[in-house]
């Protein structure tokens, strides 16, 4: 499974800070899209705490989710959708393509959230944030 939309912290310094990602989304039917499809991901992991926005706006904690959520492909944190509205972060080609494929269509996955994690893999994601 591939990630996008994890942010540096001391548990990982060399992830991306969102605030190096900004776009212009200049297609806003596009856009639209895009975050109902961030959004209808299938919950893949449940954690105990909520996320925070990383631009410190003043966004209600639960809007940033507590989930990371997957398309069967991908994983992103739940929050991600507010990345992309709010503050216009960019994501991988990679990803938008495969949202494209779908049609922006989520596909139903029932995945268990508190069952065992599957370690994931940051090269896109990481390949995207270093260019
Ligand atoms: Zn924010």
């Amino acid at each position: 499974m591939k990630a996008l939309g994890y942010w540096t912290s001391h548990l990982d310094p060399s992830l991306p800070d969102p605030r190096t990602l900004r776009i212009e989304y200049s297609d806003l039917r596009f856009k639209q899209a895009l975050l109902g499809y961030l959004q209808a991901g299938n919950c893949y992991t449940q954690w105990r705490g909520l996320s925070y926005c990383r631009f410190a706006c003043d966004v209600e904690a639960p809007a940033m989710g507590s989930k990371c959520l997957s398309d069967g492909e991908w994983v992103w944190p739940e929050g991600l959708a507010h990345y992309v509205d709010v503050h216009s972060v960019g994501l991988p080609e990679e990803f938008l393509d495969a949202a494209r494929r779908r049609q922006f269509t989520m596909p139903a996955i029932a995945f268990d959230c508190n069952g065992p994690r599957a370690t994931l893999d940051y090269s896109i994601w990481r390949r995207f944030a270093a260019g």
